[in-house]
């Protein structure tokens, strides 16, 4: 469709002076440092068209979005079962907050919070070393994005492991409340390694497309989930997705998506298309600022939010 890309293309040119508004995340050097100015869109529909433009092939580190691949694995090696560790709600408070843990005795809200995200870090190292279930998840989301150049960026997983105190924090707090299975520094480790895969936002958008196509990937035929668990999954990220910002994000883009602090968004249309944004200046919520905007002109321009056109 060439509309698509010229629409890619409008909404690039539109919002790129607007890309040095937000604030990058600076918590380690190497996001720190990362030029605010870089901005990439690309989308992927069920036929497996590719429409792109800006900084889309550079690969960023795509942070708390691997938290919906690691939830996926999760489901695939333990089905229904992982939701008596995690909740489905929205958490309502910040992504890292330990407070709720407390009240929910070291059950943590969603799995995309951080708290979640390491209990589920935990279910994906049954019965693996720290570096199998790392593997694993790399392997994994090579095969989503049908591309075997997809690593982990290894600076970033060691500052990530050096400044990870409220992490370790978590962890220990749910470990206390017998909440995790295996040592705390090996769940982290394996946390703080998924965190800093580094992704493009085609390879992004590729691997999300199973969730746009009912669990299966319509370019390489391989059926991931089956369409109940892909339409959940989708659920999740539509009301939990965007830290605090979950609710906003869903009135202004209506899409199920899910981001994190390098400025990276996944969001998913659901029978139309896969999407992947990048530009790492955040919104006071820690979402990419020029992202969501993008998403949004996308949504309305589309027709695609999932509460209708
Ligand atoms: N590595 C970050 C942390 O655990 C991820 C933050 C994010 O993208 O939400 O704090």
């Amino acid at each position: 469709m060439a509309d698509l890309q010229a629409l890619v293309e409008e909404i690039h040119h539109t919002l790129k002076p607007r890309t040095g508004e937000g604030k990058v995340a600076d918590y380690i050097p190497s996001l720190a440092r990362v030029d605010p100015n870089k901005f990439g869109i690309a989308v992927v529909d069920l036929d497996g068209n590719v429409y792109k433009t800006g900084d889309c092939d550079e690969a960023f580190s795509i942070q708390s979005v691997s938290k919906v691949f690691t939830l996926t694995l999760a489901l695939g090696k333990h089905g229904e079962t992982t939701w008596n560790r995690v909740g489905r709600e929205p958490s309502g408070s910040a992504f890292n907050s330990i407070v709720q843990l407390e009240h929910e005795h070291g059950k943590p809200r969603n799995p995309f919070i951080n708290a979640g995200a390491i209990v589920i870090s935990d279910s994906v190292l049954a019965g693996h070393t720290p570096r199998e279930a790392i593997g694993e998840i790399v392997r994994f989301v090579q095969y989503l994005a049908d591309d075997p150049t997809i690593a982990i960026d290894p600076e970033v997983a060691r500052s990530e492991a050096a400044t990870g105190f409220r992490n370790m924090a978590l962890a220990n707090f749910m470990k206390s409340y017998g909440k995790l299975q295996h040592p705390v520094d090996h769940v982290l480790g394996v946390y703080f390694h998924q965190c800093a895969l580094a992704m493009s936002c085609t390879q992004l958008a590729r691997a999300g497309l199973f969730l746009a196509a009912n669990g299966k990937n319509p370019i390489t035929g391989h059926r991931v989930v089956s369409s109940q668990r892909a339409r959940r999954i989708n659920a999740l990220m539509l009301t939990c997705g965007h830290y605090d910002g979950s609710g906003d994000f869903a009135y202004h883009v209506g899409l199920p998506g899910k981001s994190g602090v390098g400025g990276g968004i996944m969001a998913v249309a659901p029978g139309k298309a896969s999407v992947a944004v990048w530009s790492p200046g955040l919104n006071q919520n820690g979402n990419s600022l020029v992202g969501s905007l993008a998403l949004e002109m996308l949504a309305n321009k589309t027709g695609w939010s999932v509460f209708g056109s």
